[in-house]
């Protein structure tokens, strides 16, 4: 596990309350209503957040789609250089804001660089919008005839981002949606807003024209505003499945083009030949890190033909050895993200217990390296956990493995494939056809082989199944682009200079 040190630097602690960005500048709004902002290793409130009233949805809208003509219309050289710019003082600037997102998420200073690392690969394929957007032609389809196909921006794009990743989430869309020539509404999580306004003021000294990336921040009624609001075309939500399914059907009930990525249970299947200490490293990095708090996190691992008392033997004795505590101080967990949400995870280990699961390693007994009275739950392994317990049947979204067994690769298969979410799952053995056929028939978007965490590079395209994603369209990669792009075909008749004469007829080919 790695490790780092050190606290943010002084001159990048967010403002005291932190506020919209409009047009090019931070500003309050015109809402009395603000949340409290945690520091969720300490416990205290650390900052505000102003949250929007309906005319701060209207303002930030209303900046984007005066922004949106002109940016569209300025050459992809241009646009593209402004994207390799950012890209650059992101690269110098990076531990800012890794700082940033450890002091209001909780996760460690190396997890969270290794979350702006994520979010830079997108940058960095987007930079090659140039390519990416280049369209088809077709020369004397019929006689003098030319086709041609191209792709065009939409307009004003709305992303809604989740407590979680902070800076990675709004990364997979808006250097995309920037670089295709749309202006972007950016509504992050309440719980975690700073990040955002550090990213605005980047696109702001990378050269970014006012107006093109704005911060609206806010709850349901910022959400509810851009989901209706006539000038938005696009709305990428990122978040729990309940709030996924919502914004998917009034999004596209108000026109929009809508991809809604949701909630997760991620399992990882062990075969017998599985490598067992390769598979306990994996179960631990992938169960316990970002404190469980990761849409890819392995929850539930699935134990087939025996494998399971040596495999729980192997990964507890790992999760004993996990220094919990504040993520600045250099530990491998840090806190959950709100004491609401660090007690609504400890009671799913309490109804496992209740129904009969086996708490290996116990997280509510922890004793974290920090101040205060921080959201912190240890490493928690729940063994032999019924199929029917809520534990194994909610999304936990804390540092809670849970281990079923199963006694054949059918059965295992059986159960992944019944689970109402398919964001990500692994299968860990060294039998190549094995891994083989499980890649063919598993129900899930995203799979990995010996590989925990299968989040797909950023010109592969990023996505579940199944009630972890609504709509057609996955994040990032050429699937990314096509989101934020609309075709348009192109019919052209240069012909010599004659007058073919008049013809109703339904155009055909010759
Ligand atoms: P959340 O659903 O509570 O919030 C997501 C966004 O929706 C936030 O911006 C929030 O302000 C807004 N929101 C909350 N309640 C709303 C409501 N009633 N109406 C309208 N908008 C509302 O999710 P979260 O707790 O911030 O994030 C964790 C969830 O996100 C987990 O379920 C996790 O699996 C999921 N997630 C999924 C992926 C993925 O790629 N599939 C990635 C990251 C996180």
């Amino acid at each position: 596990m790695d490790h780092e040190q050190g606290g943010p630097p002084a001159d990048v602690r967010p403002p005291e309350v932190v506020q919209h960005w409009i047009g090019g500048a931070a500003t309050p709004g015109g809402s009395a209503r603000r949340a409290d902002v945690f520091d969720p290793a300490t416990g205290e409130v650390a900052r505000q957040v102003v949250l929007a009233e309906p005319s701060d949805v209207e303002a930030a809208v209303a900046a984007a789609a005066a922004a949106f003509p002109a940016w569209r219309d300025t050459s992809l050289t241009r646009r593209t250089q402004v994207l390799f710019r950012f890209r650059e003082l992101l690269n110098a600037r990076a531990p800012e804001l890794a700082a940033i997102i450890t002091a209001e998420h909780g996760k460690v200073l190396s997890d969270a660089a290794g979350e702006v690392a994520r979010g830079q690969e997108v940058v960095e394929f987007a930079c090659g919008m140039p390519h990416l957007l280049k369209g088809a032609f077709t020369e004397n389809a019929s006689t003098s005839v030319d086709v041609h196909a191209l792709r065009q921006p939409l307009g004003v794009a709305a992303i809604i981002s989740p407590f979680n990743f902070p800076a990675m989430v709004p990364m997979w869309f808006f250097p995309i949606a920037v670089a295709a020539g749309n202006a972007v509404v950016l509504k992050p999580s309440e719980k975690d807003p700073s990040a955002s306004l550090w990213l605005a003021q980047l696109w702001k000294e990378a050269g970014l024209p006012d107006g093109v990336f704005n911060v609206l921040q806010g709850d349901k009624v910022a959400v509810d505003g851009l989901l209706t609001h006539p000038d938005v075309a696009s709305v990428s939500f990122v978040g729990s499945t309940p709030i996924a399914r919502y914004v998917y059907e009034t999004g596209t009930a108000h026109g929009k083009r809508v991809q809604a990525l949701g909630g997760a249970k991620n399992h990882m299947v062990v075969l017998p030949d599985a490598d067992l200490d390769l598979a306990a490293d994996a179960a631990v990095n992938a169960g316990f890190g970002s404190a469980g708090e990761r849409c890819m996190a392995i929850s539930a691992v699935v134990a087939v033909g025996g494998t399971g008392d040596e495999l729980v033997s192997r990964i507890a004795d790992r999760a004993g050895k996990i220094r919990t505590g504040d993520g600045r101080r250099g530990c491998d967990m840090g806190p959950l993200v709100t004491r609401a949400h660090r007690d609504k995870v400890a009671s799913y280990v309490d109804a496992a217990e209740r129904d009969g699961a086996s708490v290996v390693v116990d997280g509510r007994q922890v004793s974290p390296d920090a101040d205060g009275e921080g959201f912190f739950l240890g490493p928690t392994l729940l063994d032999r956990v019924p199929t029917t317990s809520s534990a194994y049947t909610d999304e936990i979204f804390g540092p809670v493995l849970l281990v079923v067994r199963e006694d054949t690769y059918t059965a295992a298969v059986d159960l992944v494939n019944a689970n109402p979410y398919g964001n990500g799952v692994a299968i860990f053995t060294n039998d190549g056809g094995a891994a083989r056929r499980f890649t063919h028939e598993i129900q899930v978007g995203m799979v990995g082989v010996n590989v925990p965490v299968p989040v797909p590079m950023a010109y592969y395209s990023f996505g579940g199944w199944k009630s972890s994603l609504f709509g057609d369209t996955h994040a990032h990669g050429t699937e990314g682009v096509h989101f934020f792009t609309r075709g348009k075909v192109v019919t052209s008749r240069w012909s010599d200079p004659s007058h073919a004469g008049m013809d109703l007829g339904f155009p055909t080919n010759d």
